[in-house]
């Protein structure tokens, strides 16, 4: 040790984790009343690592939304509203049990289909699912306990749009409240990763859940469009870019259908000078390069108190040059690959536009693989409120660092977004914890901490970051018509 720093580093070997879990058939349909059914038209997803094509996958018309949007009537109809909440309950369980004793091969699925780290699909996607389930299985038989009054009855049937950044955990998120509340389902996954969702069909065979309660159509915009616009569905749950959920409010404003929306986010994490350096600067390395930054709660905005802002700088870039990229298969990787071509792209166009507009970009060496879809850890520093880079969400590992002097100022440029999904604060004083997390307009607010979820706490947003809670007590009444206000 020569100056309080370790001079030794370590090289890691290879450690991927085995595909044999996983089997992935050439091409698949879709899951409608209980049964695979085939597609018309297909599609390829893609390993987004190595751009190996995984598998066919059927594209939705009018005809298979129909489908779905019947056989989930019936089951309502027939099966799923006549039984009580403990049977209800029995299944969630069950749900959750299988994922668990199924979680490696979710979880390399997952890394597969989508290009993160199985340490995440396996510490994070998997587990965090599964909780999903247990919690909302806790929650069936409760529900007159769960401070909605006596006359909340499920929307019916369900339409669920989901993006491609959690497949199995966004999945989760809707159908657990879903089928908790006593509402059958219409999910779609999205384009880029859609297998884990179809496993999830093969898991609800095995919990033996009734036909036709959860039903999955495979697609994409026009898939998602269609099941929005389908008369036949009580409540839309989406979760997406702000672009696309104001369409859907458009499409839903006039007819008698619910909405939840979960839309972009552009996060502050606000550091003062009273925070502990190297603590926090693991949590902006969290915030922003976990799951690539394809998190619509990512820590995006650096807002740092100028008196520590050259020192936080230069441990940030110490401890990026640390970090891991490439094969997400492997146990050592931390960051892996980007999801698609057409988010590399808008990535590297935002990232371009910083150039511009004279923001300064540094990225630690590193070597990318030649094939996939890859991008650096990267910062940008001397940003300013009016570039792009500080205002638009990229949804990659960018972080854009402003400064601040007074307090005041940090909230006032934490808050000067469209957004508002969530926040971090970083200081070793509650009370000034305290002053900040009730100035910031966000829906979620950590303090000394990042990215942390939890089925029993809500989620959501302010402004063009959506509307409506999903988790906790709070997000049963998104999937609760006629619910008692408090
Ligand atoms: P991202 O920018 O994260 O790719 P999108 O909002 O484009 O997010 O996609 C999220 C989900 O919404 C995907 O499942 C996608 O297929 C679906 N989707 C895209 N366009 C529409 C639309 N017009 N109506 C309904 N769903 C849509």
């Amino acid at each position: 040790m020569i100056n309080g720093e370790f001079l030794m580093t370590f090289e890691y070997a290879p450690a991927p984790e085995s595909r044999a879990s996983v089997s992935i058939k050439s091409k698949y349909g879709h899951y409608i009343g209980g049964k695979f059914v085939a597609g018309e038209k297909h599609f390829r997803t893609i390993n987004p690592a190595t751009e190996e094509v995984l598998s066919s996958i059927a594209l939705g018309g009018k005809k298979e939304v129909d489908a779905a949007v019947k056989a989930a009537k019936k089951a309502l109809d027939m099966n799923w509203s006549k039984l009580s909440g403990r049977e209800r309950g029995k299944y969630l369980f069950r749900i959750a049990r299988i994922l668990q004793e199924r979680a490696r091969e979710f979880a390399v699925l997952e890394s597969l289909d989508n290009g993160k780290p199985i340490r995440e699909s396996r510490d994070v996607d998997v587990p965090l699912a599964a909780a999903h389930f247990f919690y909302h299985a806790g929650w069936a038989d409760k529900l007159e306990f769960a401070g909605v009054g006596t006359n909340a009855k499920a929307h019916g049937v369900v339409g669920q749009i989901i993006p491609w950044n959690f497949p199995l955990l966004m999945l989760a998120w809707k159908v657990a409240p879903a089928l908790a509340t006593g509402n059958t389902v219409v999910l779609k996954p999205a384009e880029t990763t859609p297998l884990t969702a179809l496993l999830f069909a093969e898991v609800c065979e095995q919990a033996g859940l009734p036909a036709g309660v959860v039903n999955i159509l495979t697609g994409d915009g026009s898939t998602g469009a269609l099941i929005v616009n389908h008369p036949g569905i009580n409540k839309i749950a989406f979760t997406g870019s702000t672009e696309v959920g104001k369409i859907i409010a458009q499409s839903v404003a006039g007819t008698n259908k619910s909405v939840t929306l979960e839309l972009g986010g552009k996060a502050a994490n606000i550091v003062f000078e009273d925070a502990a350096i190297d603590e926090s600067v693991e949590g902006i390395v969290n915030g922003i390069f976990f799951n690539q930054g394809h998190v619509c709660c990512a820590g995006s905005r650096l807002v740092i108190q100028e008196s520590i802002s050259d020192e936080f700088i230069k441990k940030l870039q110490k401890r990026m040059e640390k970090i891991r990229i490439g094969d997400p298969l492997d146990k050592n990787t931390d960051l892996g690959a980007i999801n698609s071509r057409a988010q590399l792209e808008k990535i590297k166009d935002l990232s371009l536009a910083g150039d511009a507009e004279g923001a300064e970009r540094w990225s630690p060496k590193c070597a990318l693989p030649d094939k996939g879809f890859w991008f650096a850890p990267t910062i940008f520093t001397g940003v300013t409120q009016t570039h792009r880079i500080a205002r638009e969400e990229i949804f990659g590992p960018v972080l854009s660092v402003l400064t601040f002097r007074t307090p005041q100022e940090g909230i006032d440029k934490a808050n000067n977004t469209p957004f508002g999904l969530s926040a971090g604060i970083w200081s070793e004083k509650g009370s000034k914890v305290l002053w900040a997390s009730q100035k910031l307009k966000a829906g979620v607010i950590w303090s000394n901490t990042f990215n942390r979820f939890d089925p029993t706490s809500p989620f959501g947003g302010y402004k063009e970051s959506g509307w409506g809670r999903e988790g906790g007590r709070h997000g049963l009444t998104a999937y609760l018509k006629g619910v008692a206000h408090e």
